[in-house]
């Protein structure tokens, strides 16, 4: 929906030491993104009855 602001997650990348933002997909279920350096793939299912994550802050190892 436009202008409605999209749900991220902090991230913090630590094969890069790098500091970013993954947002949620489409569907909702899940965040993912990309280190923005070396492109690896992280992907954070979205916490749903106390399992999965859901905060908001995370560790790409
Ligand atoms: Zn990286």
């Amino acid at each position: 929906m436009p202008g409605q602001p999209r749900p991220f997650l902090g991230i913090y990348f630590s094969c890069c030491n790098v500091y970013s933002r993954i947002y949620k997909n489409a569907a909702g279920t899940a965040y993912v993104g990309w280190c923005p350096r070396c492109m690896k793939r992280i992907e954070a299912k979205v916490g749903k009855g106390g399992s999965g994550t859901d905060q908001r802050f995370f560790i790409a190892r």
